[in-house]
């Protein structure tokens, strides 16, 4: 997002993760898994530490890289994680097993849209962390923001697109339509009367949202 060169600087400062992690980013890389791009992740963990979260909600584990990442950061935190797909379900638990971390990670697996009930039996979540199919982003948003803590924080992943949101012209039918939908929850998201939002300009575009401060009438 930022030119290319700062871009390459800032990752390179970045200190190399240890063997499990560095083997799940070549995984992901071999496999074409969409793991949270360096900078944004790093960004991300950063606010988790300031927010000192204790228990998060992750839509989309894909195979635990952010889950991972996020439980070695905040060691007192437990992660709640959804993921739909058999093969990456099966990726993430052998990953977390070989971790040692699983006493701070559950996933459940199933569809977000559908796995509400079960989700919700371990709310509240001081941090909500977004990161499935773009095209649901806003469906995601409203059902889990119910189950939000009042400080807490959603961050919604990719909501830049690789910088397609501001390209007028794109040729492929099913990358316009997500594009478009992209573009509407940023609308959405940034007048929602109940947050107050930022975008950050790192990784792939990451949203920043707590919740209002509700104020009285005197
Ligand atoms: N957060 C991960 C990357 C997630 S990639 C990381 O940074 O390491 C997005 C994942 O969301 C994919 O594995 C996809 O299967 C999953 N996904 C997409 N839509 C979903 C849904 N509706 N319910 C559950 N998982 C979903
Ligand atoms: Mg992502």
């Amino acid at each position: 997002m930022l030119n290319e060169k700062l871009h390459v600087y800032i990752e390179k400062l970045i200190p190399e993760r240890h063997s499990l992690l560095t083997e799940m980013e070549q995984f992901a890389q071999i496999h074409q898994v969409p793991i949270m791009e360096l900078a944004g992740i790093e960004t991300m963990l950063q606010l988790l530490r300031i927010h000192q979260s204790k228990k998060i909600l992750e839509v989309g584990t894909a195979i635990g890289y952010s889950a991972l990442r996020m439980a070695e950061a905040l060691p007192g935190a437990h992660i709640v994680t959804i993921e739909r797909d058999v093969e990456r379900i099966q990726w993430a638990k052998e990953f977390i097993g070989r971790s040692g971390l699983s006493k701070q990670i559950t996933l459940i697996e199933g569809d977000a849209l559908e796995v509400v009930e079960t989700v919700s039996s371990h709310a509240p979540f001081d941090v909500i962390f977004i990161d499935a199919a773009k095209g649901q982003y806003k469906k995601f948003f409203e059902i889990y923001s119910n189950y939000l803590s009042e400080d807490g924080m959603i961050v919604t992943d990719n909501v830049l697109f690789k910088g397609l949101v501001v390209e007028s012209e794109i040729n492929i039918k099913r990358t316009r339509n997500l594009v478009k939908k992209i573009v509407e929850f940023n609308r959405w998201l940034m007048i929602h009367p109940g947050f107050d939002s930022i975008i950050l300009p790192v990784g792939d575009g990451v949203a920043v949202s707590i919740k209002k401060e509700v104020r009285g009438n005197d």
